[in-house]
């Protein structure tokens, strides 16, 4: 096939672009090898082709928020988590505390105050912090079709350094919108954060979103149709941090990033895209990966806008 040498050439084209930094807050995420480069297309019928780094495991980050959303709306249904947690762009930060005025709803589930809420409405009402992060972590890895672990160690690093994010839940608590121990929901959202995948598990996430939620590979329906529409268009809006708006127009893919430097894209019945690059650009998103995003869209005329 020529698919992978297609692919072969995008990163060789995108390999000597070292601009950028490693995400530092998290100082075991500083540690992370900043050459590592891959990139992986996975279809609908189950054909995954990639080049370069595509066994890697990095962190999930906020690539798991789109995904933990999935598993709330298909765990406790539509109603009690639009009450919880809206589908606005917010054009701010990840880490921005910031609450509707009102209401002290978060914005969407893709900034961390929606992503502390989603957290905690994953699983039944009454499950326990470690029961939540269980099914949390099954989920994840039933959209990647295998086992996924926890890296014990980012989750002790950032756990360090997380006051933001708790400040974010006490103030979510204050407003009722998090009914549980702010501390230990944020202990969860972080374990979350701290899955291990590999750029070919993530490709496998997004075929999996682009397949009506079923696992191209494994045959699993993950989760209902009307589930994957709702957590594709907050991808679509608001999956890009505060460049959501630059990506919907230049690359036109429902997408998420995490700041562990993974990508995914996603296409309704065409294609689910990752990509794994390190340095970040000073939106959080990953340099190369958002270039190899650019050049995979117009080569393929992907853009959502454009007529295939
Ligand atoms: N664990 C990270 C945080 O909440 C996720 C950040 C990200 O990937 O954007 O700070």
């Amino acid at each position: 096939s020529v698919i992978p040498d297609y692919l072969a050439e995008a990163l060789g084209d995108v390999e000597p672009d070292t601009a950028g930094q490693l995400a530092d807050y998290i100082p075991e995420l500083a540690a992370a090898d900043p050459e590592r480069l891959g990139a992986v297309f996975a279809t609908p019928d189950g054909e995954v082709y990639g080049a370069g780094d595509i066994d890697t495991e990095f962190t999930i980050q906020s690539i798991s928020k789109p995904f933990a959303y999935a598993l709330a709306l298909a765990d406790r249904d539509f109603g009690p988590v639009l009450a919880k947690v809206g589908v606005e762009p917010s054009g701010e930060a990840f880490n921005q505390i910031s609450l509707e005025s009102d209401t002290g709803r978060p914005f969407n589930p893709m900034i961390n105050a929606g992503a502390i809420t989603t957290h905690s409405l994953a699983g039944s009402e009454g499950m326990n912090p470690a029961e939540r992060v269980e099914r949390v972590v099954r989920g994840l890895s039933a959209f990647a079709g295998r086992p996924l672990r926890i890296d014990e160690a980012v989750c002790v690093s950032e756990m360090e350094h997380a006051h933001r994010n708790l400040a974010i839940a006490y103030m979510l608590r204050g407003y009722g919108i998090l009914t549980e121990d702010p501390r230990a929901v944020v202990e969860g959202y972080i374990r979350q954060c701290s899955v291990l995948v590999t750029a070919r598990d993530l490709a496998m996430m997004a075929a999996t979103l682009a397949n009506r939620g079923v696992n191209p590979l494994s045959g699993e329906r993950v989760v209902r149709e009307p589930v994957v529409r709702q957590v594709l268009s907050v991808m679509s809006t608001c999956g890009m941090y505060d460049a959501a708006g630059d990506w919907a127009t230049q690359v036109g893919i429902p997408a998420k990033s995490g700041v562990a430097g993974g990508l995914i894209g996603a296409l309704p019945g065409q294609i689910g895209i990752a990509t794994f690059s390190p340095r970040l650009d000073a939106h959080g998103n990953s340099v190369r990966g958002v270039s190899l995003f650019e050049r995979f869209s117009s080569d393929m005329g992907l853009h959502v806008m454009e007529v295939p």
